[in-house]
């Protein structure tokens, strides 16, 4: 037999003494976002369960951050992997070219009754950073097509759209990107409007009318750049500007999709819609990887062209994955139940409450919530992505049964929406036992609770 296909249950011969999964880890992995050099070993994660992750000695964590902003209905939910199982025992992934498959039409079907604008088709793609290409791609094609090509783009400053180069180049420049400064494209950056800068910020629009492609933005909530929360009134004159120089508008709802602000999109809070919207993270309820680029008849129309040029060249392999568009089917499902809504309800009440109470600790600065996330600074040394709150209060929050992964100085609670109220208490009581002790002192000073 051959030596290096072994039969199940067969061990090879000299087979190493045995290794902890981490041990096997640290010799085969490449984490995202993670320094490896002096890193702190992962967790091994054995299962999940609600809105509980379970470690190799049975230790429970509450993931409230939904596993990176993800996960909406909790882990390992046995509608959804029922409904994963099923389309997999039938077809788990076809090319979509050529071919359709139910999961992918229902589902479109579906978004476009929900989304709230003049949305006509649906484009699948793998997940948020490919929604955002896609979307940019088709703007920027959009005026190509039409023999009036704008070539400058409209994004705001602390705005964060993924990690691809497109979705870079429409993010800050932030330390996130800095190695790559030089090979993104150029974009005109522009402030999240108030009532006191709108005014200027259209001005600066009106200048270079006729030259802007597209606007980019995430409704409401700048998340990866701070969860810093914008209002809804002054945003809505923006875009109303925006629109009339014709300006394609993309919303970017990644993240702000699916319940997180408190409505279903965040685009609900405006009175002005989008050309474009962008989709992932709790589409699939966070179980598998999926994007959605969604456009009005506008943009698609000028596509249908009998010039072969005309066509939108962009897919991937994994397009429409029927398994991942039956994750999305059943996690939608779960979101229509009335209970789900009014859990959403209650978290934002709770989550209120909790912002006014810590309010009034000299170490909090701008407590803050909007739908199911709340979010405030530690008054520590600078406010940056590498401040060492953020690994602190991570260190600290897994040993009392909790995962919390600030952005620096940043903290903030984004919980699955199953998260009970004992469970969510206990998340609070973490914090405010963090900023009413260690971080009244200096950062130097910082000792970690044991
Ligand atoms: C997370 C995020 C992205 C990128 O999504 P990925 O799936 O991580 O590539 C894009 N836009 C927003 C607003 C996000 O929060």
């Amino acid at each position: 037999m051959n030596s290096s296909h072994p039969e199940p249950g067969i061990k090879p011969i000299n087979q190493p003494a045995k290794q902890t999964l981490t041990e096997r880890d640290s010799q085969v992995i490449w984490h995202p976002y993670t320094q490896h050099k002096n890193m702190l070993s992962p967790v091994p994660v054995i299962q999940g369960k609600g809105s509980l992750l379970f470690d190799d000695q049975g230790q429970g964590y509450i993931d409230a951050i939904s596993s990176w902003w993800v996960n909406i209905h909790g882990h390992a939910h046995p509608y959804i992997a029922e409904k994963i199982y099923e389309q997999a025992r039938k077809l788990e992934h076809v090319i979509f070219t050529g071919f359709t498959h139910e999961p992918a039409v229902r589902l479109a079907e579906r978004l476009l009754e929900i989304l709230p604008g003049d949305f006509s088709r649906i484009f699948y793609s793998d997940n948020g950073s490919t929604a955002v290409e896609a979307a940019i791609k088709m703007a920027i094609q959009y005026w190509r097509i039409q023999s009036k090509p704008r070539n400058k783009i409209l994004a705001f400053r602390h705005s964060y759209h993924g990690d691809t180069f497109g979705a870079m180049s429409v993010s800050e420049r932030s330390l996130f990107t800095a190695a790559f400064w030089d090979h993104l494209f150029e974009v005109v950056f522009i402030d999240t409007p108030t009532e006191e800068n709108y005014l200027e910020t259209i001005e600066q629009v009106r200048r270079l009318s006729g030259q802007i492609a597209c606007f980019i933005y995430e409704p409401l909530l700048q998340a990866a750049g701070g969860m810093r929360i914008y209002e809804a009134g002054p945003m809505d004159r923006l875009l109303e500007a925006v629109r009339s120089e014709g300006i394609l508008c993309i919303a970017d709802e990644v993240l702000t999709g699916f319940g997180r602000t408190g409505r279903l999109f965040a685009s609900e809070y405006l009175q002005n819609r989008s050309d474009i919207i962008c989709l992932s993270k709790g589409l699939t309820g966070g179980t598998m990887a999926l994007g959605v680029t969604a456009c009005t008849p506008r943009v698609f129309e000028a596509f249908l062209s009998d010039d072969k040029t005309n066509t939108f060249f962009h897919g991937h392999s994994f397009t429409a994955n029927p398994l991942a568009c039956s994750a999305s089917l059943a996690s939608l499902d779960l979101l229509e139940v009335p209970a789900c809504r009014e859990r959403i309800g209650e978290i934002g009440l709770k989550h209120g409450e909790f912002a006014k109470r810590i309010a009034k600790y000299p170490s909090v600065r701008n407590a803050r919530s909007i739908g199911t996330i709340v979010a405030f600074e530690v008054n520590t040394g600078r406010d940056e992505y590498i401040n060492e709150v953020g690994a602190t209060i991570t260190r600290d929050s897994m040993r009392h049964g909790i995962y919390l992964r600030p952005l620096g100085n940043t903290v903030y609670i984004m919980p699955p929406y199953c998260i009970t109220n004992p469970e969510l208490d206990k998340v609070y009581e973490f914090l405010e036992g963090c900023i009413g002790h260690q971080f009244s002192q200096p950062l130097s000073d910082l000792k970690t609770t044991e």
